[in-house]
């Protein structure tokens, strides 16, 4: 078994490490300082700023079908890329890329949405959460009603992500409400539908302040009227591309925390090397060298779940076991490690002069969207009692 990467895999990640050490982190300071006055920490020009160098370099739609200009490097490439990206708390990603479910659109809605959405014209969000319904993402009531050529869409979304700054969103609404027997209403995710609904079009966006740097919002649709087009894909199937929106790269969120655990754990040894107590360096002491190494044996073993979950989206086999594991693990250790981290720092560590508190606090979000800790442990032992699943893994 060879577990080697190629010299185009390494070179290709040689440049976004080296990307990432000269052109990204030398804006923390100023990013982190931002954010203590409680302003946008990365501003917008300095994203596409970072996003037009790295497309001089040929950085371009990471993950993005060749025809539609994008490099196409596969889930182990992205992966890989990821991590390296994670070593910074900016919130920098690359241009060039779009939302999965976008490239089911017709021709038209190519032009208006996808095409304009690669290129950076156009911002998305995705909209299926609701105050009543989160995990349980079959439980939405958000309605659309049609009148004609048109549907009136009426309801609220909730953690939306970029919701207060995207100009369109892939909305998820009931169009065909299906009542039991009795005539009760039964919610069940059939009859969902997904639209691509303009912010002009009447939508209304309002930021959720969050323990984390960067805001989800809420929307709300009070009698938004949209053409009968503004459908994505089929009528009544929209909860199926809701489950491939969530589910088309679930490796990715524990790729990025990977990079920010190595980078916690080498500033926490950087300190435990200077910083003497009782005459010595912290460093040589037991307990924070368990600490040390609890952490590289977990980023290890993380680093193994993520790339095999990646390497599974390449092989094209059924990946799904394996991201929600990549993600489970990779949410409750990028917890524990940040937390060791910030008890390595003592008192530094909870102050915002570093940002291993922002990062303590961000790294949190991972054990909730896109499925909580819960959701994952219930989706894999669900795999494994149903025989969907081996407990032998993938190679059986
Ligand atoms: C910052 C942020 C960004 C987000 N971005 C988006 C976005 O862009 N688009 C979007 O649509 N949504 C987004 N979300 C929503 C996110 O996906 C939901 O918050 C998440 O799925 C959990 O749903 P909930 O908050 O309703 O919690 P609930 O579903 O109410 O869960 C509450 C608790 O109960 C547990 N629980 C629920 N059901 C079970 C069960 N059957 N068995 C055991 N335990 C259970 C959960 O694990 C959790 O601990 C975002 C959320 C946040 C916080």
């Amino acid at each position: 078994m060879d577990l080697t990467l190629s010299d185009e895999q390494r070179e290709i990640r040689e440049w976004v490490r080296t990307f990432v050490r000269k052109e990204i982190m030398p804006l923390e300071p100023d990013v982190l300082a931002r954010e203590r006055r409680n302003e946008r920490g990365l501003l917008q020009q300095e994203l596409e700023a970072l996003q037009d160098k790295a497309k001089e370099a040929g950085f371009f739609g990471v993950d993005t079908p060749e025809e539609y200009g994008g490099m196409a490097l596969g889930a182990v490439m992205n992966a890989l890329i990821e991590v390296e990206l994670g070593r910074s708390f900016l919130p920098f990603k690359f241009g060039g890329d779009a939302d999965n479910i976008l490239y089911v659109a017709n021709d038209e809605q190519k032009e208006a949405y996808l095409l304009p959405t690669i290129n950076g014209a156009r911002k998305s969000c995705f909209a299926i959460t609701e105050p009543g319904a989160g995990s349980d993402a079959r439980a939405i009531r958000t309605s659309a009603r049609r009148e004609g050529e048109e549907w009136v869409i009426n309801g609220e979304k909730t953690f939306i992500t970029g919701g207060n700054e995207a100009d369109f969103t892939m909305a998820f609404a009931v169009t065909d409400p299906r009542k039991d027997s009795e005539g009760r209403p039964i919610y069940d995710g059939s009859g969902v539908t997904c639209f691509l609904v303009d912010r002009d079009m009447g939508w209304k966006s309002e930021y959720i302040d969050t323990m984390g740097e960067w805001g989800p919002a809420s929307l709300v649709f009070d009698d938004v009227r949209v053409p009968h087009s503004s459908i994505l894909g089929e009528e009544g199937k929209g909860f199926e591309l809701a489950m491939r929106w969530i589910g088309r790269g679930r490796y990715l969120l524990p790729a990025r925390a990977l990079g920010a655990c190595e980078r916690l754990v080498e500033m926490g040894m950087e300190h435990a090397r200077n910083r003497v107590t009782f005459g010595e360096p912290i460093a040589d002491r037991q307990a924070i060298q368990w600490m040390v190494a609890d952490s590289a044996v977990e980023i290890e073993a993380l680093r193994w779940l993520v790339l095999s979950a990646a390497w599974q989206v390449d092989a094209g086999l059924d990946s799904r076991q394996a991201q929600s594991m990549a993600k489970l693990y990779g949410g409750m250790k990028a917890n524990e490690i940040v937390d060791r981290v910030l008890q390595m720092h003592g008192g530094m560590g909870y102050t915002r002069e570093l940002p291993v508190e922002r990062w303590y606090r961000e790294l949190r979000l991972l054990r909730i969207y896109e499925g909580t800790d819960e959701i994952q442990r219930h989706t894999i032992a669900r795999n494994l009692l149903k025989g969907h699943a081996s407990i032998r893994g993938f190679l059986g």
